[in-house]
């Protein structure tokens, strides 16, 4: 079979496409489904978000011979990113809401069901429906859960009065109703998270957009960030699109300048926090996070709270046989993103593959291009590349960078049109 890539060898190919460079279809059309004769196994991949929907399509991709199942309790996956824009009234849940129909397409065994727990030891895991599988190779991606044990005053009720809207779907029209009732000349208080936390720019994407819709339906009301940490992503880029859109409407409260928060009392609708008592309108609090509630159980993670990886292989550094990607690993800098979820579910594939054909390693580079809208015609964006060096990730000096600061209204009505390309390609990638 010849091709572009029959120059190339077998290890050469997998390492471009794993780093979403050569076609990955070149994997199927030579080297890897010889291979993968030989190291078909069962493979079960947990959480159908960003890193487990990828991972399971790029597993079944590089080795059609494997059985893949994707266990993941909700029959549509709506999507964090994007949801900040239905906050700001401009866009419809169903253009973040998502299926597994394409995954079956794909060969991929979907169970729409909750595991309940996983026995490392025994490599099985146990479906809240009592069934249980073998598997060997595990691919964990069950993103984040909150420590709901920091702050006086919340719990786990508090989200129903108070959204997070760090999870999306019913929290995400919570926040935006809540926006939308909000008294003329009102308080819109956000608590932002301490490090480290999903999405590093989602508050302040989250802040323009409240304020985009304030502008337009309640004019005089304010928005405060109560800072748990002193400095944010994009933080220049993010206050320079609020000023020149949104005047003095933000305030933005450093934690050392009197962010830090003491307790919330969730029916008043108080904060005290340094910066003092503050009685707001609609209260967004956003907890601090850690690895999602399975791989806690699993007993996966370590004191952060997130699970430590072979960052090469994204193996677990506790449970062999056990991958895991997205919100819940530790990958050196990179951050929490959809997109660093999907390029780790590349390399954690490829990895997958080669280890139950009895190969070597590879080192894939992953990437992160993260876009932010300042309103909805206004985009910020930041994008890294990350290599595998002395046995840890590590971001590529000179590679990606940010928008320039003080760039021209079409330069970021540009950034904003290529917001929208980035959701529709990622989500084409993902579930299509
Ligand atoms: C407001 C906001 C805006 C964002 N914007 C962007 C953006 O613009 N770009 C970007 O790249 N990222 C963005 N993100 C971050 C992105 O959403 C996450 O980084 C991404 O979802 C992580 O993928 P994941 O696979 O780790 O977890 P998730 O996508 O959360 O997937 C986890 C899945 O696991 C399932 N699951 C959990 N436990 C179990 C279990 N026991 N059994 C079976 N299934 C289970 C869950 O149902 C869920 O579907 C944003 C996040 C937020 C909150």
């Amino acid at each position: 079979m010849k091709n572009v890539f029959s120059k190339l060898t077998r290890r050469q190919m997998i390492q471009l496409a794993a780093a979403g460079i050569a076609a990955p279809a070149a994997l199927a059309l030579t080297g890897c489904s010889t291979t993968g004769r030989k190291g078909a196994g069962n493979v079960v991949v947990i959480g159908g978000g960003f890193g487990g929907s990828a991972a399971a399509k790029y597993l079944k991709r590089y080795n059609p011979e494997l059985n893949v199942t994707l266990i993941e309790p909700n029959k549509e996956y709506i999507t964090c990113p994007g949801s900040n824009w239905v906050i700001g009234g401009f866009h419809e849940m169903k253009q973040i809401t998502h299926n597994y129909n394409a995954a079956k397409k794909n060969g991929i065994n979907v169970m729409h069901e909750t595991v309940a727990s996983v026995d490392p030891d025994k490599q099985v895991i146990k479906l809240a429906s009592g069934k249980t599988m073998a598997y060997d190779k595990l691919v964990v991606s069950p993103g984040i859960d909150f420590k709901w044990d920091v702050h006086a005053g919340v719990d786990e009720n508090t989200e129903k009065f108070l959204p997070h809207a760090y999870k999306a779907g019913d929290q995400t029209l919570l926040l935006r109703d809540q926006l939308q009732s909000m008294r003329q000349g009102g308080t819109f208080a956000m608590v932002a998270p301490p490090n480290p936390f999903r999405c590093p720019p989602g508050p302040y994407e989250r802040v323009g957009m409240v304020a985009h819709y304030l502008k337009q339906n309640n004019p005089t009301a304010k928005i405060l960030i109560l800072d748990q940490k002193n400095a944010f992503s994009k933080q220049g880029l993010f206050v320079e699109g609020w000023e020149l859109n949104y005047g003095q409407m933000i305030e933005h409260v450093k934690l050392d300048d009197g962010g830090k928060l003491r307790s919330i009392d969730v029916k008043n609708k108080t904060i005290d926090a340094d910066y003092g008592k503050v009685k707001a309108d609609v209260i967004n609090y956003i907890p601090p996070q850690k690895a999602g509630k399975l791989a806690v159980a699993t007993g996966l993670t370590n004191e952060s709270g997130y699970c430590p990886i072979n960052q090469q292989t994204f193996e677990s550094t506790i449970h062999k046989n056990i991958h895991v990607i997205g919100d819940a690993c530790i990958a050196g800098p990179m951050p929490k993103s959809g997109h660093s979820a999907t390029s780790q579910a590349r390399s954690c594939a490829a990895n997958i593959v080669l280890a139950m054909a009895g190969q070597e390693p590879i080192s894939a580079k992953n990437v992160n291009t993260c876009y932010s809208l300042v309103t909805p015609d206004y985009a910020i964006s930041v994008a890294a590349i990350y290599d595998f060096q002395d046995g840890k990730i590590v971001s590529v000096p000179g590679s990606g960078g940010v928008s320039p600061m003080g760039a021209a209204p079409d330069v970021r009505k540009m950034e904003a049109i290529y917001t929208q390309g980035w959701y529709n390609s990622i989500a084409d990638e993902v579930w299509g």
